[in-house]
């Protein structure tokens, strides 16, 4: 069973945390044990895990990606967005976290972002549940 999140990010770069609607989805699923797979099917979006406590860490992950990808440079694709689609690669498509007691097993200081990295647009997030036998 695949479901399907819509997200709009509002700015072209932006890290959402989809914590709440990804436990959701578990909880509409009736999942008690098994994997959690977060997923997006975009190119210059992605998905990660990290601080959802403290807003600064996650103003420092984008603040040095821009560092590491600045937004102009010696770019060839004709489109014109590749540090967006470097991004997508460098943070990854997806996240695997154990679900346990119906509840997703994240740290006490850990959340799940979708990353947009063109923006703003709406992007499909894929939730796949597999529940443990
Ligand atoms: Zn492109």
């Amino acid at each position: 069973m695949a479901e399907y999140i819509t997200i709009r990010s509002s700015t072209k770069e932006q890290f959402i945390d989809i914590t709440g609607l990804v436990q959701g989805v578990i909880d509409k699923m009736g999942i008690k044990d098994g994997l959690c797979v977060v997923y997006v099917p975009h190119t210059t979006a992605g998905i990660t895990i990290n601080e959802n406590a403290d807003p600064d860490v996650i103003g420092d992950i984008e603040g040095h990606l821009d560092k590491l990808v600045p937004g102009s440079g010696d770019y060839r694709h004709i489109e014109g967005n590749s540090p967006a689609h470097i991004k997508s690669s460098l943070v990854g498509h997806s996240v695997t976290i154990p679900i346990e007691s119906g509840k997703l097993l994240l740290g006490r200081w850990q959340g799940i972002f979708f990353c947009e990295f063109d923006g703003p647009r709406a992007r499909q997030v894929i939730v796949k549940l597999i529940k443990e036998v």
